[in-house]
């Protein structure tokens, strides 16, 4: 099953792609956190990614697609995965040809997400300043939220309230993708 989660920084689209891969049994896997890793690389690629994503900017689509594309034909994702923050641009999402069974938009407002990310103490995160993530909310709304668009013309969208507890998000997006 190929899932994919949508939603600002801070909506809890890790947490929430976390436990579908738990009781799915299928790989969650990151797009932020594959560019952080390669940030850490001392190469011209690696200087690039590192720029980027610390200002809040989007990495190139050509990039992204070649890098995601390039994880997503490892043996361990042929039975499916749960991805998280990619597509982020509807080029992205057209140039990503596969089976997407359903779109998890989690909607919370950018107040709340703000609100979370303020008390967040991630020290794997030092792309978290508060410049940055107001860009990558700006560019979300810009940039995403046409990727909801387009996959909501597919009828693959969920679209689930993200303010509520994490208990209560789990069980509700296993309800829309007919797994309970
Ligand atoms: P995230 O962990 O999803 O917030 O991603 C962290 C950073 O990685 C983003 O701010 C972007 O700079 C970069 N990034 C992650 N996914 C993508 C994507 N699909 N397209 C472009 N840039 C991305």
């Amino acid at each position: 099953m190929k899932i994919i989660l949508i939603g600002i920084q801070g909506s809890g689209k890790s947490t929430q792609g976390n436990l579908l891969s738990e009781k799915l049994g299928i790989p969650y896997l990151s797009s932020g956190h594959i560019f952080r890793e390669m940030a850490k690389e001392k190469t011209p690629l690696g200087r690039y990614i590192k720029e980027t994503i610390t200002a809040g900017f989007l990495i190139s689509d050509e990039k992204t697609l070649e890098i995601v594309q390039e994880y997503l034909g490892r043996d361990e994702y042929k039975k499916g995965y749960i991805l998280d923050g990619f597509p982020r641009t509807v080029p992205q999402a057209e140039r990503f040809e596969n089976g997407i069974k359903a779109a998890i938009y989690l909607k919370v407002s950018d107040k709340e997400a703000l609100w979370r990310l303020a008390g967040r103490d991630d020290e794997n995160r030092e792309d978290d300043t508060l410049h940055a993530i107001k860009k990558r909310i700006a560019l979300f709304h810009e940039k995403t939220e046409p990727v909801i668009e387009y996959y909501r013309a597919k009828g693959v969208v969920h679209e689930i309230d993200g303010e509520k507890s994490i208990e209560d998000i789990h069980s509700e997006i296993l309800e829309k993708i007919g797994m309970v």
